[in-house]
């Protein structure tokens, strides 16, 4: 048999409910995974070693009792930023580099309701601000697929781990496109759900009213796996929604007859890569054979806005949730101040990265009384005329199709000094977060041996059509079965 880590969610629960397999065996054999990997990878933060092995052990006993649920005794990775008890929650800051949750995110609750098994964190850009996991405060995560490219991010860590077995699946968040963006740059399915599908209850805030948590899995079916857990209405986050979860792999293998795509021209981008633009026409032709129909008059007009907007609203949200940063309450603390003033100051200089203090520049600047009309408030009815056009759209069709990113995975180093480039790589997966709507990354091919991405985007809480969509896709295709060479060599 294979290396047990190569498993699916699904395979993984088959075997382990009909216990041809053990939970310990299957976690052993992604930690022994992460060792041979993470030299050359980095995309783990904290290792949960033993105490993984013991969720082990206790879900297989569960198991051995026939008690057994899907995501019972399978091993998941988790993106620094959710908050696990007792186990070290840093957003890849080292404002938070010895931080120690005391409590647990509902995510994290519903997979332990599941028995599942946390066997890490993963390394992430800091406070989920970046495109390609450099801004971590620790180390950048390699690209499996070329180490010397970046995985994306800011879930890079998440996505490398997945395409390496380092895990049987992930989660990640997602503010601009950094569940996507990654998934795509890495070649694995990457979920942002409807703003309210999941809760964000200890999710730390980057943009809360963009910002939402989702999965990183090897395949469509996962997905819809994962979903079905992690959805659901939260009293402790009021955003939440109260909608009822559907069972997401319900409709999965359903044809696409009738299902109406379009493929909006304003996201094929000026200075998009000409190798990313033929694999997703190549992409859309498929979709096309296996029975959707194509609308190429799917039009968006606003989009070109969408990046300004975004890091308007981002940026002025994030400076009111990074001001808890102060030294006091808890994380890093600088010492030798002078007074309360110079202690906060020192705390934010020291204990913040360039990028994150960019950020709080830019927020603090845009709601500030002279600007606030002016930038903020001016990007928020923008924001709606956006949101108006996906209504629209979807009047008349029942998903977009788009690429994830206009670029193939960059080199590390190649967009660090240039924030305006890094934050273009994201330009066709912000939208998305502005409108609120569900959208899905899923491997759509290669070019010279690097992933590409194709966007599926859905109607708000229609996230069943676009996992559909996807796993069609996905049977007339085996992109998502190819292995990056780190894995060969
Ligand atoms: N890359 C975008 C940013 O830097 C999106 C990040 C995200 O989705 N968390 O803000």
């Amino acid at each position: 048999m294979n290396d047990l880590c190569e498993l699916t969610v699904r395979e993984a629960h088959q075997l382990l409910q009909q216990r041809e397999i053990s939970s310990v065996e299957l976690t052993e054999s992604t930690l022994q995974r992460i060792a041979q990997t993470e030299d050359k990878l980095h995309a783990c933060l904290t290792v949960t070693h033993d105490l993984a092995l013991e969720q082990a052990a206790d879900a297989d006993a569960c198991l051995n009792e026939g008690q057994g649920k899907t995501l019972t005794g399978v091993p998941v990775l988790v993106k620094d930023l959710i908050s696990t008890a007792g186990i070290r929650t840093t957003c890849g800051s080292t404002m938070l580099e010895n931080f120690v949750p005391i409590y647990d995110a509902t995510v994290i609750e519903k997979l332990k309701a599941q028995k599942a098994v946390i066997i890490g964190k993963t390394n992430m850009d800091e406070f989920a601000m970046g495109s390609s996991t450099e801004h971590s405060a620790f180390f950048p995560t390699h690209n499996p697929w070329d180490l010397n490219r970046v995985p994306g991010g800011s879930s890079g860590g998440s996505a490398a781990a997945v395409a390496t077995n380092q895990a049987i699946y992930a989660l990640g968040s997602d503010t601009g496109g950094s569940i996507r963006q990654p998934a795509g740059f890495c070649s694995v399915v990457g979920l942002k759900p409807t703003y309210g599908r999941v809760s964000r209850f200890g999710l730390v805030a980057f943009a809360s009213s963009l910002d939402q948590i989702g999965p990183l899995t090897k395949d469509v079916a996962d997905s819809a796996l994962v979903m079905n857990i992690i959805a659901g209405h939260d009293p402790k986050d009021s955003t939440s929604a109260r909608q009822p979860v559907p069972d997401y792999t319900k409709h999965l293998s359903r044809d696409l007859k009738g299902l109406r795509i379009g493929i909006p021209q304003e996201y094929f981008v000026e200075g998009m890569q000409g190798e990313v633009r033929e694999a997703l026409e190549t992409a859309i032709h498929r979709l096309q054979e296996i029975g959707a129909a194509i609308d190429r008059r799917a039009s968006l007009p606003s989009t070109k806005y969408a990046l300004a907007v975004y890091y308007i609203l981002a940026p002025s949200e994030a400076s009111a949730n990074l001001a808890r940063y102060d030294g006091v309450k808890y994380g890093f603390s600088a010492v030798n101040a002078s007074s309360a003033i110079d202690a906060t100051e020192k705390t934010r200089q020291l204990g913040f990265g360039a990028e994150v203090k960019r950020r709080i520049m830019l927020g603090t600047y845009a709601l500030s009384a002279g600007y606030y009309d002016a930038y903020y408030l001016k990007a928020q009815k923008v924001r709606t005329l956006i949101r108006e056009e996906f209504d629209q759209a979807f009047r008349e069709l029942d998903a977009l199709v788009t690429p994830t990113s206009p670029t193939l995975p960059f080199t590390l180093g190649e967009k660090l000094e240039d924030p305006l480039q890094m934050y273009l790589s994201d330009v066709c997966t912000l939208p998305i977060n502005i409108a609120g709507v569900p959208a899905i990354s899923v491997p759509a091919g290669f070019a010279d041996g690097l992933p590409v991405g194709m966007q599926i985007i859905g109607k708000p809480f229609d996230e069943e059509t676009i996992l559909r969509i996807a796993f069609a896709y996905q049977q007339a295709t085996d992109w998502h079965k190819r292995k990056p060479p780190l894995l060969s060599g």
